[in-house]
């Protein structure tokens, strides 16, 4: 849906894979249902991809200097903002016989990475001067460190800056990669997208939300993925903790309200598999506090028994960490309503 969601007005997707960890189910379903470029920020993720026989073209989000060598191997596309890494990006594809090929990611108020405005013009010719090294486009990140939103404002910036490049060095720029999951409310607004003609997508694809407010987006699943995990304890247990009181296994004091005695859970869970906050039990459960490997939930008086299964809705923070965590097991399920969903 978002292919086409997408594609109508002439903008091309690259599937992010990070959050997923590059499992190949998912990805080949990313490619199923149209997405021809796959992207990742880790290499070994890509790596791993490629083993498993996924046949797509790679762009790598993140490039460090040190491993410029298996970028060149790796992937056709790397995206980059430092000259250093570029030239050692250019002196391994001399090395192996290629041409690298490179989206130049230019900052544009978010201040996570980007070259300048002002020093793209020069940042430019001398990326022009590496001879295995071809700029294949450039692409702006928001919404991700400083949670600048994309607007008319910074997409048109990032417009006249293609145009003036490709005056400046009589090239032609074919990627302009917009943003992310968080481009949804700017693309589905604005009268004109300039130059823009890609975007990269990991949250909308995964979790069926745009990323400013997420909102779900309308016809996308929202509940693809569910972390289920199983009670370990289950008992009426006051909710003021007895004793004297001073730092929890996180080193902070904690505070706690009284609401007497309550029936409460305890899931084999905890901040070593999953982000907590980003957790959301089904049901009429609150997860009231957690640590590494436990998460406490107020079972508002439902009698949950040991053994039981508690299943959680995850946002895109639980879900990275989950898909890393190597204690929690991923079940693939091929879900029957899927067409009729699509379709709906
Ligand atoms: C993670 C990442 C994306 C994907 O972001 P979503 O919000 O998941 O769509 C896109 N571009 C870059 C550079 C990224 O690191």
């Amino acid at each position: 849906m978002l292919s086409k969601l997408y594609g109508q007005k002439g903008i091309s997707l690259m599937g992010v894979s990070k959050a997923v960890l590059g499992e190949p189910a998912i990805i080949e379903a990313m490619i199923q249902g149209g997405v021809r470029i796959i992207a990742d920020s880790r290499i070994e993720t890509i790596q791993k991809m490629k083993s498993a026989g996924i046949s797509a073209q790679f762009v790598l989000l993140r490039t460090a200097l040190s491993q410029a060598e298996a970028v060149v191997k790796t992937v056709d596309i790397s995206l980059n903002t430092e000259i250093e890494t570029l030239q050692h990006l250019s002196y391994y594809a001399k090395a192996y016989n290629k041409t690298h090929q490179v989206i130049i990611m230019v900052e544009l108020g978010d201040l996570r990475e980007g070259v300048l405005p002002c020093d793209l013009v020069q940042f430019v010719r001398q990326t022009l001067t590496l001879s295995h090294i071809k700029i294949v486009g450039i692409g702006c990140n928001l919404a991700c460190y400083g949670g600048v939103k994309p607007d008319r404002k910074n997409m048109r910036a990032l417009s006249e800056l293609v145009t003036l490049l490709e005056a400046e060095f009589q090239i032609s720029l074919e990627i302009i990669s917009g943003g992310n999951s968080a481009n949804y409310e700017w693309y589905k607004s604005t009268p004109d997208l300039g130059r823009v003609n890609n975007l990269r997508l990991g949250e909308s694809i995964l979790l069926g939300c745009e990323s400013v407010n997420r909102k779900a987006i309308p016809g996308l699943h929202t509940q693809a993925f569910q972390l289920i995990a199983e009670v370990i304890e289950s008992k009426k247990k006051p909710s003021f903790p007895f004793g004297e009181i001073g730092y929890d296994a996180f080193g902070n004091v904690p505070t706690f309200q009284d609401r007497g005695i309550r029936q409460r859970a305890i899931v084999a869970l905890g901040r070593q598999d999953v982000l907590v906050s980003g957790l959301q039990p089904n049901g009429r459960l609150e997860i009231i506090g957690s640590s590494s490997d436990h998460i406490i939930l107020d079972s508002k008086n439902y009698n949950l028994q040991v053994g039981d299964e508690v299943t959680f809705n995850l946002d895109y923070g639980s879900l990275l960490a989950a898909m890393t965590s190597p204690f929690i097991r991923k079940q693939f399920v091929a879900s029957k309503s899927h067409t009729s969903h699509a379709a709906a």
